[in-house]
């Protein structure tokens, strides 16, 4: 981190209890950046969070210093990529409070883990007549891998519906878990509508059913401390992406005892100990999930976005988004003809919303003439939009580095789609 860190801000709107945002801010380069003449103010980040130039220098010293394949080499630039690589995965371990270290996987995302369980245990253990259950508020990465294994082995689609608020109904989840329930997946936080789904309790009703459960911590993990041994869940899925880290690259974490039974995903290299053409036998955990050549920089580009997140401290930034998001919530809900979508009472830092009469690609295109970067659409959740009755919502996510000035520009770039389509 940066010497000038030690320096009090001299804005104090920007200094929240232990996070100094303006000094944060000045870690993300793109945050200076201007759109149409305005300066950004980028509420996506429950799409792909910005990147401190702690993670762009992790990426541009990998290539420009000691770039190389991994695992395979006896020179010099090899062996410094793969130890930065498998540091990366120590970084992981801790970060998610893994027990073991090959029990984290790198993959290409939060959709590539879900497919991996999917194909690889999924194709293992379901068979005709079984069961997979899911929740009704998944993102699409949640519900089409299950669909398909469902479609190949006839199994089938279990959805625990959830209530107007958009909370899960542990209720109907328990009437829903039976001797046919091969699986649970569900999402720890709601790309569409911010709710943060009960998991430990999930957990506990399919572990007492001998049902393991995959939890899609995607939106998640940014946003809260993260300890699988305490959740105690099976699998857990995230993205690097939205973690600060580079795109293209994601950890499956799974238990040891179910990875170590489950087939390979994919063959090629890395994944096997020895080839022959009568017969291959597979590398140990991690390894046999990771064939082919990895997203090294990737990786390592991850391991830079955990040591940062870890230098700001996930709980100040969960205290502080959470301020963040009750000032969005307050301030929107109080303007006429906007309807919050998602109003669970436990949420992550983000607000969907609807204005009467103004579809949400308008809202959008409005604040961008602003600067305003939110995302609209059915969020990749389109069972979620069906729930509501609604096309589509406009989404403001937010992250440790936004600011109340920032909502405020929100809240006026609302009141102004309001007036023009009066
Ligand atoms: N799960 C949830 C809840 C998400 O929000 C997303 C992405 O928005 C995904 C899964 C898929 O993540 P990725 O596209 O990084 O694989």
């Amino acid at each position: 981190m940066k010497a000038s860190r030690d320096v009090v801000s001299s804005r104090p709107d920007l200094f929240t209890g232990a996070l100094n945002v303006s000094r944060i801010r000045d870690d993300f380069p793109i945050l200076k950046r201007k759109v149409h003449g305005k300066p950004l103010i980028y509420l996506d980040n429950a799409a792909t969070a910005q990147k401190p130039q702690q993670v762009v220098d992790a990426l541009v010293r990998f290539y420009s210093e000691y770039n190389s394949n991994i695992h395979r080499g006896v020179h010099l630039l090899s062996s410094e990529a793969t130890e930065a690589f498998e540091e990366a995965r120590a970084k992981v371990k801790r970060f998610v409070n893994a027990r073991e270290i090959s029990e984290i996987i790198f993959v290409r995302g939060a959709t590539e883990a879900i497919n991996l369980v999917a194909q690889s245990y999924g194709r293992q253990h379901v068979r005709a007549g079984d069961e997979i259950v899911i929740s009704a508020m998944e993102h699409h990465s949640n519900i089409v891998p299950w669909q398909i294994l469902c479609e190949e082995k006839g199994a089938r689609l279990r959805v625990v519906p959830i209530n107007d608020r958009g909370e899960f109904l542990m209720e109907e989840y328990e009437k829903l878990l039976n001797s046919r329930t091969r699986l649970v997946s569900v999402a720890h936080v709601s790309n569409a509508l911010g709710s943060i789904l009960p998991v430990a309790e999930i957990i506990d009703a399919a572990h007492r059913r001998n049902v393991p459960v995959l939890i899609d911590g995607a939106q998640a993990a940014p946003h809260m401390r993260l300890d699988v041994q305490l959740l105690d869940c099976d699998f857990y899925a995230l993205s690097g992406h939205k973690l600060f880290g580079p795109t293209g690259v994601g950890i499956l974490y799974g238990k040891w005892d179910l990875l170590d039974e489950m087939p390979p995903y994919q063959g090629g290299g890395d994944m096997i100990s020895s080839v022959t053409f009568e017969r291959t036998i597979y590398n140990t955990l991690p390894f046999k999930f990771e064939a082919g050549t990895p997203h090294i920089a990737g990786g390592i580009g991850l391991g830079a976005a955990i040591d940062y997140l870890n230098g700001v401290g996930l709980e100040n930034i969960a205290a502080y988004e959470q301020e963040l998001l009750g000032y969005a919530t307050d301030s929107l809900s109080a303007i006429p003809r906007v309807r919050i979508i998602g109003t669970a009472r436990e949420k992550a830092s983000l607000v969907s919303f609807t204005v009467d009469g103004v579809h949400p690609h308008d809202i959008g295109t409005v604040l961008d003439q602003e600067g305003i970067a939110i995302r609209t659409g059915h969020h990749c959740a389109q069972p979620v939009m069906d729930r509501f009755r609604i096309p589509a919502t406009a989404r403001a996510s937010f992250a440790f580095y936004n600011t109340r000035e920032e909502i405020g520009a929100l809240l006026r770039g609302v009141h102004k789609v309001i007036e023009l389509f009066n």
